[in-house]
């Protein structure tokens, strides 16, 4: 095992191999609060990737409803278990918070990652290089259950006893958005005895070598977000391969320059919840400070987009901007303790923040730059905060530009939606 570090949880961990690093890292930011659970995005990358025989279950990309759906089913709650089992209360965050330094911005975790908690597992497979379960075949078999399915306790003998508020609601259920994470250490790839997986250096992606591939699963077991997914026909394991053509800008009609673009499931998703980046990372893993790069500047900058799961200790490269109206303990058991600061700003977002939130596709070039140009004051609110404090909200209509990676812009759009009026000719006469 080698020491590596992980800025997601704020300190140093064992890992199986020591660090290397891609000179840049696919990444994507994914706002809860817009997702309407269409799956166009599990559809897009379906009918891409995952349509033929024996890949049946297959659902790289996947939108779960929590707290009670889950693709496998329980997929978290059963990993959360087992690593308390591993460390009875000791699965804590410390330390400072929200505008920490920037190696450990959202503190420390104190307790056991999954590579950790493994060494001194004792169970049916052990030993094992990391601390999972596999999924048996019947929870593989309903990736939309309990969907739409809400928790919460306010009907009393068939009324309701108390209204739904922000700043969280007494029922509630949200929409979680999945696919690999692309982490920065692989549960999956540590876990591989044949070293069939690996992380491409110019960008990250995590792929598996399908020739070298012998089924054991153990890769099945370690994933913590349970995205690589075993294949009968073929006795291997596949999964995300992150649209690498796309990434690459070789589709010829939709990239003629070659510039890189969105995955599919990026660029299909019609509730604009979805934004893809690639970040450049120097040698060390670190993120080069650039927050100019809309990734960066909403995750590492301004972070109001957190990982999931950071606990458990790959450092996935996917962030999340957490619902606003889910109960404050359920989100940090999920996304850590950023979440507080993540909500405080996007429940009022300022000029420069509502602008880069208009970014979240608009274009299948992936953005690497963009640049605000100032527009006039439309309209003042009175906000209240999650911490309960009052702030008046000023909107401008900024209108923001994202550029390409050869420095085109590839999209111009404005804080207010233009609206067109219907010429005369198309009045609907119904
Ligand atoms: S396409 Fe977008 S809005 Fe629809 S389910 Fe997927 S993430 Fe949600
Ligand atoms: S999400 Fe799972 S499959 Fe994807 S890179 Fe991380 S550990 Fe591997």
């Amino acid at each position: 095992m080698s020491e590596v570090y992980n800025w997601q949880i704020g300190r140093s961990m064992k890992y199986q191999y020591p660090e290397a690093h891609p000179d840049s890292q696919f990444a994507f930011v994914f706002n809860i609060n817009r997702c309407i659970a269409c799956q166009t995005c599990s559809m897009a990358c379906r009918s891409t990737w995952t349509f033929s025989k024996g890949q049946e279950h297959m659902w790289w990309n996947n939108v779960e409803t929590k707290p009670y759906g889950g693709y496998p089913r329980n997929w978290d709650i059963r990993l959360l278990d087992m690593l308390e089992k591993e460390n009875p209360g000791g699965q804590e965050w410390r330390g400072p918070r929200g505008d920490a330094k920037e190696s450990a911005p959202y503190g420390e975790f104190k307790g056991k990652t999954i590579f950790e908690a493994a060494e001194k597992y004792v169970g049916p497979e052990s030993p094992v290089r990391v601390l999972g379960h596999t999924p048996t075949d019947d929870e593989w078999h309903s990736p939309n259950i309990h969907e739409e399915t809400a928790t919460g306790k306010s009907m009393e003998k068939g009324q309701w006893t108390r209204s739904t508020e922000l700043p969280a609601h007494d029922i509630w259920f949200f929409y979680l958005q999945r696919l690999c994470n692309h982490c920065t250490y692989p549960a999956c790839l540590a876990a591989c005895p044949r070293q069939a997986i690996y992380k491409r250096p110019e960008d990250g992606i995590v792929l598996v070598d399908e020739k070298r591939c012998r089924g054991y699963r153990k890769c099945v077991a370690a994933c913590p977000y349970k995205k690589p997914m075993y294949r009968p026909t073929t006795r291997t394991t596949e999964k995300c391969v992150g649209c690498y053509p796309r990434i690459e800008g070789k589709d010829p009609a939709l990239s003629p320059d070659g510039v890189p673009l969105e995955t599919r499931c990026m660029a299909s998703c019609p509730g604009r919840i979805r934004l893809q980046g690639l970040v450049d990372v120097d040698k060390k893993g670190e993120w080069k400070p650039d927050a100019t790069n809309p990734i960066q500047y909403l995750v590492r900058e301004r972070k109001v987009a957190l990982p999931l799961y950071p606990q458990f200790g790959t450092e996935p490269n996917g962030f999340y901007i957490p619902p606003r109206w889910v109960p404050r303990n359920y989100l940090v058991q999920m996304f850590g303790p950023g979440v507080e600061t993540a909500l405080e700003q996007y429940c009022c977002p300022d000029r420069e923040l509502l602008a880069v939130l208009q970014l979240f596709r608009t274009t299948q070039e992936i953005i690497f730059r963009y640049e605000v140009e100032k527009g006039k004051k439309v309209a003042e609110i009175e906000v209240t905060l999650p911490s309960g404090v009052k702030k008046t909200q000023e909107i401008y209509n900024d209108t923001v530009i994202g550029y390409n990676k050869l420095g085109k812009e590839a999209v111009r759009t404005t804080v207010e939606e233009p609206t067109f009026e219907r010429p005369s000719i198309h009045v609907n006469s119904i």
